[in-house]
């Protein structure tokens, strides 16, 4: 118990904390605004089958997905082949245009439910790997919000052009700088 008392009085220690909790409260103040906007994209991308996979819907082979190490075996379609599907390459192809970089995050998202929910489209937009079982908005992290922010091209209409100028990818964006200093405090 002292030894934890102890740890409170570094001045380290509690500006530690105190970048968590402002993360944090940063983080939940912004998780309804997300909410509602990526509603509004949803229905911009369209609706798809809702019976088709991701895997599906991706062409093998498509970088990073398929690294194929054996020729006729594909770890990202061992168990569903590519297929096209008019309704679901098009909500795709909407949603790549939506991305800044053009580089959607398939890894992630569940394309069966990205009618049904507006958080598959937004997942999408995520860094590229490790929120697949993320299940909605509010249990994403600040790196998650701000990088859906970031990266889908919705969001250039709802905030003001100076947290996006100049333009990504340039480390001077406000919202860059702000992904960088979080990596740089997480470690
Ligand atoms: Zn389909
Ligand atoms: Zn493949």
């Amino acid at each position: 118990m002292a030894a934890s008392t102890n740890m409170f009085s570094y001045k380290e220690t509690n500006n530690w904390f105190k970048a968590c909790l402002a993360l944090k409260i940063t983080k939940d103040g912004l998780a309804n605004f997300l909410k509602t906007e990526l509603q509004t994209a949803h229905t911009a991308v369209g609706i798809s089958c809702g019976n088709c996979s991701t895997e599906k819907l991706i062409p093998c082979p498509t970088l990073p997905y398929c690294n194929k190490r054996k020729r006729h075996y594909c770890p990202f379609h061992k168990s569903q082949k590519p297929q096209q599907c008019f309704r679901c390459d098009q909500v795709k192809q909407n949603i790549t245009l939506h991305h800044r970089y053009n580089t959607p995050s398939w890894r992630n998202t569940d394309a069966k439910k990205w009618t049904s929910d507006f958080w598959e489209i937004g997942k999408c937009f995520l860094p590229p790997d490790g929120y697949s079982s993320v299940l909605s908005v509010h249990e994403s992290d600040f790196n998650g919000i701000i990088s859906i922010m970031l990266n889908c091209t919705h969001f250039q209409n709802c905030l003001s052009s100076s947290c996006l100028s100049p333009p990504p990818p340039d480390r001077r964006s406000p919202l860059e700088m702000v992904l960088v200093f979080q990596a740089r405090e997480s470690y």
